[in-house]
């Protein structure tokens, strides 16, 4: 009872004391008057900062009114989200800057050209910095914290304020991630007591699954800002080219025990392709960061924990064009006011921390403008200078065989400002093949050849063993493309055909016109599984080659190989001419050349009415989700079968499985998760679905439920015994143990593309992204692992230990097995990543149209 007294004590004691009602006047900074004619945040929003969390339809209507009070302020949207939300980028200075806004972009750019940055005077350019907030949804105070940046440089009067915009363009870009933002608001203000509620235990502080982090399709939009997969970070891509800041923030929240953290971070887990400088300048802006909390006595740390490696996030992505990015994370209230071991953490309290941030890296920015300008200037003039001493004289990357791939590859480069050009003639180099308009050339010596040589370099020494995220990127291993550096004697300008600036999805066409036989295409390309369902989904019978032939076709006789889906016209319930217009559709849509074939009779190997022409069934799909599982996983499989492949998954909550008929679905998807708690029944209906004939395609952990369920058989591979020495420092634990994790490396794969899991590829070897240490035996029946990791040159690139590296050869990386006669496709590694690993998706939509019709004979 005493101990309780004196927790309540303290907590009212603490000084960060509960404000029953924050104002205005708790954020802003004492000595500064306000124009009257700005609008408050209350006096649109309808409620102070912090007292509600606000939601995305009134920050908007905020960042509108405060535009519209002022010739400060300019306001652009930039993209809308899946939820159709606006993104919203205001740019504040002197309307005399707004005026001459062009100009002040251009010696931007200028800077990052050493032939035209020499004349530039850092002195009298202004800096330009980007406030960016809450790119994680539920991390809100960020987001909250936006209506006070925008209140403050748009109202703030005195001589201060004029100087400080005359020398800086501060933009704000007010939720990097809406539909995350609002999907968390909703859920914290309807559980916000009239009463207080500090209890930790309290359902405001625990969201239901999936939770507000992520964006529409449950995706870590602070991973997407080199895969730009989607439309939030496409569009703000195309903000930061075209505005080029000097300094760019990214506020975040973590732990609700911890305190505030600002960069740098680790300085060895720094990319090695960020100069030291871009550190140094990150600190010389910390030291403000520091002042402004000292003075408000906030506890803070620095150089810890997080780091500054991959491209991806939004403080390190800048850090590789001549920015500066900086992280801030701040311990949350995950609500309005929740306990922590520093007292109660009130969500006032962060917002403000988050401003307070705000305002000293946009005065640190003012100071150091001059050497922001000047950094940028010289980060560009040593990039030219090592581009144009290289050996290497351009890229040549591409698929000879997939268009749909190359749109996608060169679709993510031209977010980036990178200069290429369709190759011109067909080419060998490095032992491959390249084919004319099926590869690009990217010349190295062009402005952004660091943020290229972030992208197709493989990486296998770190300073490190310690990574936040992957540790590679790698782009050919992750589009599974042909790859090569041309050095000065093998490249030609002659090489270089179109350039490439705004890619569109290529066209495909029907080879021969409307067919009264059949038609047939490739399973090569990207979409290809976009085409089969679309023909699949009108009630057109498909079948799919299991072994190879040769048919006369209009541009004369042609080999289809393994996959190749023949759809005949003579058996279907449409008319031929029917069946011509959805082909014609498809071709087109999806850049799949069709074939017309008019007769059954092949010029060798099988016929088209041959046994080995497999019929198909429509994939009916569902996947099993809720608490335990991993969001991302499943919301990349959504997001590859609904925005790509077009096919509908009807996602299921767990603990629903009893009271669904499973036999309306012949594919059934477990990702990576915790599945303890399904029910006898639901885990009997989910066997006696499979022994009936489903397939069930499993993600990585969910493998062991399986196991542990009996429905596979699968051996993990016993680990070597590992020498540990007696003893070891304490303080080294964290580090050693650290080092064991595979945090995402790139292997080399051993694929037989004769399986109806190889299908679509050509080449044996494949590329796979591993983040576990998952190592499972190969089967012991020699048909049932298609793809396993090649046994003595397993790593491509990224970080593995010695002792992992040891234990991965030669495992495996899918393992079929039956079980009565359904099918269950274990997949140790995510063919989906993130949604940019498009070389491995094939491997899914294989398991999606094909896993049933892999005879039982093979499997484990
Ligand atoms: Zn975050």
């Amino acid at each position: 009872m005493k101990k309780q007294y004196f927790l309540l004590l303290s907590i009212l004691l603490f000084p960060l004391t509960l404000l029953s009602q924050p104002t205005l006047d708790y954020y802003l900074p004492a000595d500064v008057t306000y124009n009257s004619d700005i609008p408050t945040p209350a006096e649109v929003v309808g409620h102070e900062v912090g007292e509600w969390h606000i939601t995305h339809d009134k920050l908007v209507q905020y960042m509108y009114a405060v535009a519209e009070s002022s010739d400060r302020v300019t306001i652009h949207e930039y993209a809308r989200t899946y939820e159709n939300r606006p993104l919203l980028l205001l740019a504040i200075t002197t309307p005399e800057n707004h005026a001459n806004i062009d100009q002040i972009k251009e010696h931007h750019h200028r800077l990052t050209d050493p032939d035209q940055s020499g004349d530039l005077d850092p002195e009298t350019m202004p800096v330009i910095v980007n406030l960016g907030y809450s790119v994680h949804g539920n991390e809100a105070s960020g987001s909250n914290a936006s209506m006070l940046s925008a209140y403050y440089y748009t109202a703030a009067q005195g001589p201060e304020i004029d100087e400080l915009l005359e020398n800086a363009v501060i933009l704000i870009d007010p939720s990097l991630n809406p539909d995350g933002l609002n999907r968390f608001a909703s859920w914290v203000n309807m559980h916000k007591s009239k009463t207080t509620v500090t209890d930790p235990a309290s359902r405001e502080f625990n969201e239901v699954w999936p939770n507000g982090r992520t964006n529409h399709y449950w995706f870590d939009l602070n991973r997407d800002w080199m895969p730009v997969v989607h439309p939030e970070s496409r569009g703000r891509i195309q903000m930061y080219h075209e505005w080029r800041p000097n300094v760019l923030t990214d506020h975040h929240e973590m732990g609700t025990n911890a305190t505030y953290f600002f960069q740098p971070g680790v300085p060895s887990r720094t990319h090695p392709l960020t100069p030291q400088i871009n550190q140094d300048l990150t600190a010389a802006i910390g030291e403000y960061h520091a002042d402004i909390l000292d003075e408000e006595q906030r506890l803070y740390y620095t150089k810890e924990r997080f780091d500054d490696f991959y491209y991806g996030k939004g403080s390190t992505y800048p850090d590789v064009f001549g920015t500066i990015g900086i992280l801030f994370e701040q311990a949350s209230a995950r609500g309005h006011a929740q306990e922590s071991i520093h007292g109660v953490v009130e969500f006032p309290f962060a917002v403000k921390n988050q401003f307070l941030t705000s305002l000293s890296t946009v005065n640190a920015s003012l100071d150091l403008r001059a050497d922001l300008h000047d950094y940028r200037r010289s980060f560009y003039r040593d990039v030219m200078e090592e581009a144009s001493n290289l050996n290497t004289r351009a890229i040549v990357v591409g698929d000879a065989h997939d268009r749909g791939k190359n749109y996608h590859l060169a679709d993510l480069l031209s977010f980036h400002n990178i200069e290429m050009y369709e190759l011109a003639t067909d080419l060998q180099a490095d032992g491959q093949d390249f084919k004319e308009g099926r590869a690009l050339v990217i010349p190295t010596n062009q402005t952004e050849y660091k943020f290229i040589e972030s992208l197709f370099e493989e990486r296998t020494e770190f300073t490190d063993s310690l990574f936040y995220d992957v540790s590679t990127w790698t782009m050919h291993s992750a589009f599974n493309m042909d790859f090569a550096e041309l050095s000065s004697n093998q490249f030609s300008s002659d090489l270089m055909g179109n350039r490439i600036t705004a890619p569109d999805m290529p066209e495909g066409s029907v080879i021969g016109g409307q067919s009264e036989y059949a038609y047939v295409f490739e399973w090569d390309e990207y979409y290809a599984p976009r085409t089969l369902y679309r023909l699949q989904d009108l009630g057109l019978k498909t079948k799919v080659a299991t072994h190879f032939f040769e048919v006369m076709t209009d541009e004369g006789p042609k080999e289809f190989t393994y996959g190749a889906i023949l759809v005949p016209v003579g058996i279907q319930d449409l008319s031929s001419g029917e069946i011509y217009d959805a082909i014609r559709a498809s071709a087109q849509t999806d850049g799949v050349d069709i074939y017309n074939v008019e007769r059954g009779l092949a010029l060798s190997g099988v016929d088209l009415g041959s046994p080995s022409m497999i019929s198909l069934d429509k994939p009916s799909v569902a996947i099993l989700a809720g608490r335990g599982i991993s969001n991302l996983e499943v919301g990349e499989i959504w997001h590859q079968l609904d925005q790509r492949y077009e096919i509908p998954l009807t996602i299921i909550d767990k603990q629903r499985v009893n009271s669904v008929d499973l036999s309306r679905y012949n594919t059934l998807i477990m990702t990576n998760g915790w599945y303890g708690d399904l029910s006898g029944q639901a885990e009997s209906s989910i066997k006696d679905w499979v022994r009936d004939g489903g397939t069930l395609i499993l993600q990585r952990s969910a493998i062991e439920w399986a196991r542990s369920e009996e429905l596979i058989d699968v051996k993990n591979k016993e680990a070597e015994e590992i020498e540990q020495p007696e003893n070891l420092p304490y303080a080294d634990m964290q580090n050693l143990r650290g080092a064991q994790v595979v945090g995402g490396s790139i292997f080399n794969g051993v694929l037989d593309i004769t399986h109806p899991l190889g299908y679509g590829y050509r080449s044996e070897s494949i590329n796979i992204f591993r983040n576990s240490t998952r190592f499972l035996e190969k089967s012991e029946n020699p048909f049932a692992t298609p793809l396993y990791v090649h046994e003595d040159n397993p790593l491509a690139s990224g970080y593995i230990s010695d002792e992992n590296l040891d234990e991965i050869g030669n495992t495996a990386s899918i393992i079929v097995s039956s079980n009565g006669s359904g099918r269950i496709i274990s997949f140790v590694d995510n063919p989906n990543f993130r949604a940019f690993w498009y070389g491995n998706n094939k491997l899914f939509a294989n398991a999606l149209f094909f896993g049933d019709t892999i005879h039982s004979a093979s499997t484990n």
